[in-house]
């Protein structure tokens, strides 16, 4: 089995590529998209030349999303920073007693 065998038509330019040149649509069910991955590049480019704004304006219109999402954050921040964090030494809790017992 060749890969010239496993060409598939693009849906965008019409023209026929082996299998592996079309992006993923669902890769545990072995889906691929229906467009080559220069088509589907351009579509997403010109969507995003069209929507320059579109992340901003959501974050906008979602700003609860926004802060929930910051403080998620930071308490997973804090968190880890919290076990990374040099443990205390107190000094008169130090058990030296047994410390070079196997010397
Ligand atoms: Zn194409």
């Amino acid at each position: 089995m060749s890969d010239c065998e496993l060409q598939k038509r693009c849906m965008g330019c019409l023209r026929f590529f082996p299998v592996n040149a079309y992006p993923w649509k669902d890769k545990r069910k072995g889906q691929r998209r229906s467009r080559c991955k220069s088509c589907t590049n351009a579509r997403t480019g010109a969507w995003r030349a069209l929507h320059p704004d579109y992340g901003k304006r959501w974050r906008e219109a979602h700003p609860e999303y926004m802060t929930t999402y910051a403080q998620a954050r930071r308490t997973a921040a804090r968190a880890e920073r919290s076990t990374h964090e040099e443990p205390q030494c107190d000094p008169e809790s130090i058990d030296d007693t047994n410390s070079f017992s196997a010397l």
